[in-house]
């Protein structure tokens, strides 16, 4: 069998234009690239926020309180991993399972993270997905049966920075870009000058398809390029459709997803690549949630919502 593997972790968005006096900031956590954008050092503060997160959110980590909960049918979480699996749980119900946090067993089965990465048996993924059963949040309390392993890998980039924007603006920092694995948020800016945030071209990784114009909020992109692996000509990548354990496949090969909140940007991009384009705009009719996105179809076009911001090349 011939087997050509590509992992590829990428920033999905690049940054087109920058005001003088800013300065990069990179550092690595959550298994990815964390680059902070801004008018001086980065301060202490920031990297103890992104280690503090860390050991929250991390699903594989013994040590974190997600892996704890993880491996309970009852636990008491931090207020903070209580409101994230919430918010979680809510939008996985709004989107009608498209965006899933339950589906844990699953992420660990197919293991993009891995040096190698495979196509796993049908049998074990059918038993991955019967794992996906019901999660209840009461009274600060998460309950489930210990088989239901929560991934917060679709939400928590952005969470994390939309606080660590908070944070900044706490302590003085006027203007700048967090970019969290491809999740932004970019922050200060007025519409005379706004940020230009560039959106990657799915197929040509070092050009940009267009950007996308802000002044403050957030952006995040899921893509099929991000993390993936060609088996026998076929590519499987990290966006997984909970209803039937494989990689998506819903006609769409990278969304971007813009709103006022962090982790919902994050969420919405995962959940919009799985759902498709066009209940991806019924979703956007019905007013549940207030967001602009940019999809890109399997050929190459280009589709954006009303005001979403985004500039063609
Ligand atoms: P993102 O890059 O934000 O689209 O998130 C992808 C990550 O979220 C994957 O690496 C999985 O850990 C997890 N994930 C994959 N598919 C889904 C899904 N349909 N719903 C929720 N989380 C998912
Ligand atoms: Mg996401």
């Amino acid at each position: 069998m011939k087997k050509l593997i590509i992992l590829l972790l990428l920033a999905v968005l690049v940054l087109t234009s920058c005001s003088p006096g800013l300065e990069s900031h990179t550092v690595m956590g959550m298994d990815t690239f964390i680059t902070f954008t801004l008018e001086g050092d980065l301060p202490d503060g920031a990297q103890e926020l992104l280690w503090k997160y860390e050991k929250m959110f991390s699903r594989t980590d013994p040590d974190a309180e997600l892996y704890l909960c993880n491996s309970m049918e009852e636990h008491t979480p931090s207020e903070e991993l209580y409101a994230l699996i919430t918010e979680g749980l809510d939008i996985c119900e709004k989107t009608n399972g498209a965006f899933d946090i339950r589906l844990g067993a699953l992420s660990e089965l197919w293991d993009f993270t891995s040096d190698t990465p495979a196509v796993p048996d049908k049998s074990d993924i059918d038993g991955a997905l019967e794992q996906i059963s019901t999660v209840t949040v009461r009274d600060g309390r998460v309950k489930k049966n210990a088989a239901v392993k929560i991934d917060l890998g679709a939400i928590a980039k952005g969470y994390i920075a939309e606080k660590c924007t908070s944070y900044l603006k706490e302590n003085g920092f006027d203007r700048g870009i967090i970019s969290v694995g491809g999740n932004i948020s970019a922050f200060g800016k007025d519409e005379n000058d706004p940020w230009r945030i560039g959106i990657r071209n799915p197929r040509e990784g070092k050009s940009t398809i267009g950007y996308i114009e802000v002044c403050d909020g957030y952006i995040s992109v899921s893509g099929d390029y991000e993390r993936y692996f060609i088996n026998d000509g076929v590519r499987y990548h990290h966006i997984l459709d909970p209803k039937t354990g494989y990689p998506a496949k819903s006609g769409l090969i990278s969304v971007a997803v813009i709103s006022q909140s962090g982790a919902l940007s994050d969420a919405l991009s995962t959940a919009l690549f799985v759902m498709g384009y066009d209940a991806s705009m019924e979703l956007y009719g019905s007013g549940v949630y207030d967001f602009e996105a940019v999809f890109v179809l399997e050929d190459g076009t280009v589709r954006t919502t009303p005001d979403s911001g985004f500039i063609p090349n």
